[in-house]
């Protein structure tokens, strides 16, 4: 069996999914998408007895048949394992009337473990499949939780090695120490003298180098990615977007084929396209929420038909969220426009030129499966505190955003349909800003004492990944200046 891969930017040459996995990007710059959808071929509640795991070899096979089933099997059972503190991996968890599927009981605390605990498997698997019989090296530059979870996923894996690049003064204290005290001797972590912008830049121009690519293959190397527009790492999330239908059809919250909505808070697009595809192949889904914070192009995006990148890039608290190009938006104007590539190619170029495209109104009809909105930094706080106070349930930043929009929505469209709101990161993740929610005083002196205030206040006990970190011998000191990263890459490949 094999299922073909094709850019959405229409270069005609079609690819197995092992390819697609290696490259991360086609070759004219577009994103990778199956050639069809694969569609479900049993019945949705004929899949409400099976674990997480088994769950994500049906789906997962669907997408990367050239796997067989032996092998997808464990590299699933290897990745969702003991590391995740809870048996069900993503617990969908029912607090007062509202739901949360959470997605941050994995090694790094964040959702992006579910897509990073698995894709080093397959790259890894790809990687046997290559005639070039090249080994992989993973170049990635992180602004936080991307770099530690890749880390993490990739500590130990045969033939690949990982070289993260994170800006020094641009990353939490706690995401700085998660990362420097990474173990696995294929690991290599590099502060930047810069900002993430800066890291960003430098691993684009390594992999644009071509001199570099050659010195690599010479030495039996080439580089690959492990960021989120990776057809890799968006599978995997379209498994738990099941996984919650079916929870609640156990737990008798929902009627079979009953419709639901899923809010989301969204920074590259990754995890609410997953949600997309999830409803493309069947999965009964009313609406998707869209929630921003104050990074709000999407918001704008979704409700006038155009996106405009144009403007400052806020900080607030909810980093992961804070970007301005969501690139993986450029999937599901692939599918709105019904598949036309040509059209998405020109309105990726012209973002790329003029900073800002227009939708045509027949495209712009395909944004009705979305509903979207933002969430103001004192709405973030106050939300947080009040579902606090009122039911003793703590959400990071970025949950409280997604749960901030489901209330506009539920304003705006008087909508009751069931909604699962996706929460995205372990509220010890961002004690800091927590503690500052819920009006928990600090002094400032000691990187773990928001943890410990916010475990006191909450009653909750601090995530052992965190408690870890304060015994760990601190094993990568370098750094370098944007200039210097080639030849820090040289320096550890020996080229
Ligand atoms: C990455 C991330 C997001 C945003 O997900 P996208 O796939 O980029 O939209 C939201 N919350 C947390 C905690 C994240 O790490």
């Amino acid at each position: 069996m094999y299922m073909l891969y094709k850019s959405t930017r229409g270069i005609s040459k079609k690819i197995t999914s092992p390819y697609a996995i290696l490259n991360g990007i086609a070759e004219d710059g577009g994103l990778y998408v199956p050639e069809e959808l694969p569609k479900l071929d049993k019945d949705i509640k004929d899949l409400v007895a099976y674990s997480y795991q088994e769950l994500a070899l049906y789906i997962i096979s669907l997408f990367f048949p050239e796997f067989s089933q032996e092998e997808l099997k464990i590299a699933i059972s290897d990745a969702y394992d003991e590391s995740f503190s809870d048996q069900q991996i993503t617990p969908t968890v029912k607090v007062g009337d509202l739901y949360f599927l959470e997605l941050f009981h994995g090694p790094t605390l964040a959702f992006k473990d579910i897509a990073l605990t698995l894709l080093p498997k397959l790259i890894e698997l790809s990687a046997l499949r290559d005639k070039s019989k090249k080994q992989p090296v993973v170049l990635t530059a992180t602004s936080g939780d991307t770099g530690k979870a890749a880390l993490q996923g990739f500590a130990g894996v045969n033939g690949v090695k990982i070289i993260v690049f994170y800006p020094e003064d641009g990353v939490s204290p706690i995401q700085k120490l998660q990362m420097i005290t990474q173990e696995g001797n294929n690991t290599s972590v590099i502060g930047i003298k810069g900002n993430f912008d800066d890291a960003q830049k430098g691993v684009k121009e390594l992999f644009k180098n071509e001199p570099l690519k050659e010195k690599l293959a010479d030495k039996g190397y080439f580089f690959t990615s492990a960021n989120s527009i990776n057809i890799g790492r968006l599978v995997p999330q379209v498994v738990y977007y099941f996984y919650s239908y079916l929870s609640l059809l156990r737990n008798k919250e929902i009627q079979p084929g009953e419709e639901i909505n899923f809010a989301v808070p969204t920074g590259n697009f990754g995890d609410i396209f997953a949600g997309y595809y999830a409803k493309l192949m069947g999965l009964p889904v009313n609406k998707l929420i869209c929630a921003s914070n104050e990074n709000n192009v999407l918001y704008h995006f979704f409700n006038n038909g155009i996106y405009d990148s144009r403007r400052e890039l806020k900080t607030t608290t909810s980093p992961s969220m804070d970007i301005l190009i969501s690139s993986n938006l450029e999937r599901l104007l692939y599918e709105i426009s019904e598949r036309d590539s040509e059209a998405t190619k020109n309105l990726m170029e012209e973002l790329s030129q003029k900073g800002f495209y227009k939708l045509t109104d027949k495209i712009k009809a395909g944004l009705k499966d979305f509903y979207s909105n933002f969430a103001l930094e004192e709405e973030v706080a106050s939300t947080i505190y009040s579902l606090y106070k009122s039911t003793g349930y703590l959400m990071d930043t970025h949950t409280a955003v997604a749960y901030s929009v489901l209330k506009k929505y539920k304003e705006d469209c008087k909508d009751s349909t069931k909604t699962v709101i996706l929460s995205t990161a372990s509220p010890f993740k961002f004690s800091k800003a927590l503690c500052s929610a819920l009006d928990i005083e600090l002094s400032e002196k000691d990187i773990f004492e928001a943890s410990y205030k916010l475990s006191e206040a909450s009653g909750i006990p601090i995530p052992k990944a965190i408690e870890e970190l304060k015994e760990k011998p601190i094993l990568h000191k370098a750094s370098c200046t944007p200039e210097e990263m080639k030849i820090k890459v040289q320096n550890i490949l020996n080229i």
